[in-house]
């Protein structure tokens, strides 16, 4: 029995595609931390994807990276010492991500990390210790990217290492079909307008403590969207919220249309149909490579470098002139350029796990 644990939004994704062929080769304990527990953060994703329902959800949300950390750490234990799985599965950097890994290396119970190898190069992403500490604990490494496994050969973290290509893309090319052809009236944003046609907007997200805790950054983010010749969505996470609304009060931008967050199948539909992409999310900046679409990425340091060539992904500081500059920037698109995998990771991840617990 393999236990999965999963907690924010992006994890839900890749869960939902790994889960599918997890479950039919090998019995699996889902597990909720709680972290993202929105209805729009976490019920949306289980719903939308038919995700089966978490076995267990512990509720852990909110406080410091610390309390939440430890909280979960304990809770986690004790599920574990209960359900006594075989291994334990973890995706991403979240503190969900360490606190699993934490728990069940303790217990001696192997734990298999998904997006192993990722590196941002710098502690002052409070995910890069999580996505450090999480490889160090694990008895199996998946990178996604051949970029991921150079990183771990520097960490000589080799050994039981195996390149299978992005679930988030295996995520991408299943739900794709599906995503385009909602009907447009799903979205409406918070003045209750339907999304633009396809083609004739920007997409938009940012939710990352490092533009978001200081609100001139932010704001130069904003007028850059400001600056733009077609509207922008913008569905707001929700520890950002009350920023977004006290700018927003101040500054009273006209070209923006703020949203609650969407679902996964609405979001990689913006995406696809968006003319540019600017965002600071991981997943968004990989699904606009997926889609072809020109990505501009609000952040001083590089978390895919498999995405950033020929312009299509850029790094922009949050200065409004520096990103219009970055968006004004031709993009060439080489369409046989597929470091992500062929959609097929989640088969590899099930069958490396099964020789390995064989
Ligand atoms: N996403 C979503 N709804 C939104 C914004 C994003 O479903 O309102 C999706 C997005 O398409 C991607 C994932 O959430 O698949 C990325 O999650 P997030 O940005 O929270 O985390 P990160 O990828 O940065 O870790």
């Amino acid at each position: 029995m393999v236990m999965t644990v999963v907690g924010a939004r992006p994890q839900f994704i890749k869960a939902a595609a790994l889960s599918r062929v997890l479950r039919q080769e090998r019995g699996e304990v889902l597990v909720h931390t709680g972290q993202h527990h929105d209805a729009n953060m976490s019920e949306v994703f289980f719903e939308e994807l038919a995700i089966p329902r978490p076995d267990h959800n512990l509720g852990i949300a909110g406080g410091s990276h610390a309390q939440m950390t430890a909280r979960m750490l304990v809770a986690l234990e004790e599920l574990m010492q209960d359900i006594k799985p075989a291994l334990v599965l973890v995706y991403g950097d979240t503190n969900s991500t360490l606190a699993a890994a934490l728990a069940a290396v303790k217990l001696g119970i192997p734990v298999a990390h998904v997006e192993a190898g990722n590196r941002v190069g710098t502690l002052q992403n409070p995910e890069e210790v999580n996505r450090i500490l999480t490889d160090h604990a694990a008895s199996l490494r998946f990178a996604c990217v051949p970029s991921a496994m150079e990183e771990l050969k520097k960490e000589n973290l080799l050994r039981n290492a195996y390149l299978v290509g992005d679930p988030m893309y295996d995520a991408f090319l299943y739900y794709r079909e599906l995503a385009l052809g909602r009907p447009v009236r799903d979205l409406l944003d918070f003045e209750g307008r339907p999304i633009p046609l396809p083609g004739q907007f920007y997409y938009m997200t940012c939710h990352r403590q490092e533009n978001t805790d200081d609100p001139d950054k932010l704001h130069q983010i904003l007028l850059a969207m400001e600056a733009l010749d077609a509207p922008v969505i913008y569905p707001v996470h929700p520890r950002n919220r009350q920023d977004v609304a006290r700018l927003m009060a101040r500054h009273g931008y006209r070209n923006i249309r703020f949203a609650q967050p969407v679902g996964y199948l609405t979001s990689i539909r913006l995406v696809s149909q968006a003319q540019q992409v600017v965002t600071d999310s991981g997943g968004v900046q990989r699904e606009a490579f997926f889609a072809g679409v020109q990505c501009v990425t609000i952040l001083d340091f590089v978390c895919w470098p498999e995405t950033m060539v020929d312009n299509r992904n850029q790094l922009s500081p949050p200065e409004r002139d520096s990103i219009l500059a970055r968006l004004a920037a031709p993009m060439r698109l080489d369409p046989d350029l597929k470091p992500f995998g062929d959609g097929r990771s989640c088969e590899r991840i099930t069958r490396h796990i099964n020789q390995f617990l064989n």
